[in-house]
């Protein structure tokens, strides 16, 4: 029996496999498809996502397959500023989806997880000790075995519906057209995107010459499987940007209408749901693909430490008690972009786009939403006593020896990072801890102990701890089973 079933080798799957497979934990992927997919769905990877690429050393791949753009257009002349983001991506990487998911797969299946393509989990059952996945491939029907089960199965998921859980929320947008096209008149490079009500029209730039464009026109509302027509293309975006930057003929088109949409529990027992299984929003702010790696990235080293024991399996519900709100964030965030783009009356237009343009030129409100949509500004909550730092964000602080943070965290262990050398600290970790845990010291100006979890969030945080202190948040995050030292020591 495998420790861990993932259905689905989407971008969240992918990221997930590798994280549980670097933790040694045995992991299998089932993916429906026979084929790799090479369909553009997001091309957008936000600032914290290239952060937790960094954390596994993938971002520096990623990052050569794409192009970097600074700032964001809304509506005319608004802009919001990413260059002002703290740590080392200042921008959005505008990359197709299918290298990202590249990127993931070679992670995985480097760190030893197991890929199964053409297998489809049709249903699941589980009781306290196993899950059982019911599987269909080419030779037919089957069971598949494992501790735990999660669906990345994206927005159709078997396994949601196989759970019995509702998807309550609402279609957002219909007939979207989408087109990867040159243009003889390009905007500047940056995310553009215009509306006035009756069109809106989004233009991102591939890099290479080719641009992504996402439009939509109240007067022609079809049928997804309605083809998209260059000369419907060309003039909505002229509609909407007043210009059509001059469309050629597109590589590749598709229409779509998009849900807004959240289960409303993540796990269920022995069964975890992520990314687009999870939840669904408008492509309005470039979000989805974004919020499942953050799942994912939440979900692997939590399912790890169970596994491995020592840590009570109430672990994992700090999963949904953690991911859901964000997920319920973003769902408003990209639901009122849309609603922006879509206002009709004019009045109430240009007082959209005063107020924005308002907001975007305050400094710390526009750093704001520059944090909101980067996914820097995500932080978790803390128990009402804890250090102020819990649940943030870990800056990518230097450590002595000419490393970093998001370095050390590579290798998938918890980061006790001191503000400096305390050979007691070091010693309690490397003798208790080791497995599980990495001591470093921060080189620079800080006063705070800080346990930093392998998803890039602060556990735990105290100035100046007792090492009795340090040793039971060190066992209580990551469940080594050892006696403290004697309080007050140290
Ligand atoms: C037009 C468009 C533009 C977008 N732009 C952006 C953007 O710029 N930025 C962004 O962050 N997001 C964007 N998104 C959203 C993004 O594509 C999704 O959020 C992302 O793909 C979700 O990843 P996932 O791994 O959760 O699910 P998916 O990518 O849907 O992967 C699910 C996988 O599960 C497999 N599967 C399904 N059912 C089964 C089954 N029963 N058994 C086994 N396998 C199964 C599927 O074949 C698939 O490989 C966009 C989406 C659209 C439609």
């Amino acid at each position: 029996m495998t420790d861990v079933l993932i259905a689905g080798a989407g971008p969240t799957g992918l990221l997930l496999a590798g994280d549980l497979a670097r933790a040694g934990v045995a992991v299998t992927v089932l993916e429906r498809r026979a084929e790799t997919s090479n369909l553009t769905r997001a091309f957008a990877v936000h600032a914290r996502t290239l952060e937790l690429l960094d954390m596994r050393g993938a971002a520096d791949e990623l990052l050569r397959t794409g192009t970097r753009v600074a700032g964001l257009r809304l509506f005319g002349r608004t802009a919001v500023d990413l260059s002002r983001l703290p740590g080392r991506y200042p921008f959005v990487l505008v990359t197709p989806q299918y290298e990202t998911e590249r990127v993931l797969r070679d992670r995985a299946l480097a760190a030893g997880a197991r890929i199964e393509t053409g297998v489809e989990v049709t249903g699941l059952r589980q009781d306290a000790d196993e899950v059982v996945l019911h599987v269909r491939d080419d030779g037919g029907t089957g069971v598949r075995r494992a501790a735990y089960a999660v669906g990345a199965d994206g927005v159709r998921s078997a396994v949601r519906s196989a759970l019995g859980l509702p998807f309550p929320g609402r279609s957002a947008v219909r007939s979207v057209m989408l087109a990867d096209v040159r243009l003889r008149d390009a905007p500047e490079d940056v995310l553009t995107f215009g509306s006035t009500g009756d069109a809106f029209a989004f233009i991102a730039p591939f890099g290479d010459g080719w641009y992504r464009v996402i439009a939509w026109n109240r007067a022609r509302q079809l049928p997804d499987s309605e083809p998209v027509d260059v000369a419907e293309l060309r003039e909505t975006v002229r509609a909407a940007h007043g210009t059509d930057h001059g469309i050629g003929e597109p590589r590749w088109t598709s229409r779509f209408h998009s849900d807004e949409r959240q289960v409303p529990r993540y796990r269920v027992g022995r069964v975890l749901l992520a990314g687009d299984a999870a939840h669904v929003h408008s492509p309005a702010g470039g979000q989805g693909m974004n919020v499942g790696l953050g799942d994912a990235a939440n979900l692997g080293w939590r399912l790890a430490a169970v596994l491995r024991g020592g840590v009570p399996d109430t672990l994992l519900d700090g999963y949904h008690a953690e991911r859901h709100p964000v997920g319920r964030a973003v769902l408003r965030g990209s639901g009122a972009l849309l609603r922006g783009a879509l206002l009709r009356p004019a009045p109430l237009r240009a007082a959209r786009d005063v107020l924005l343009r308002a907001v975007a030129a305050a400094p710390p409100v526009g750093d704001r939403v520059a944090r909101a949509v980067s996914g820097i500004g995500v932080d978790y909550p803390a128990p009402r006593d804890a250090h102020p730092l819990t649940g943030r964000r870990a800056p990518d602080v230097p450590l002595t020896g000419g490393t970093r943070l998001f370095e050390a965290l590579r290798d998938g262990r918890f980061v006790l990072a001191a503000p400096e050398a305390n050979p007691v600290l070091a010693a309690l970790v490397e003798r208790d801890f080791a497995d599980r845990v990495r001591h470093a010291v921060a080189d620079g100006r800080t006063r705070t102990t800080v346990l930093v979890r392998p998803d890039g969030h602060i556990a735990w945080a105290a100035d100046d701890p007792a090492p009795a202190t340090a040793h039971d948040a060190l066992a209580a995050w990551t469940g080594a089973d050892h006696p403290a030292p004697a309080r007050g020591a140290g």
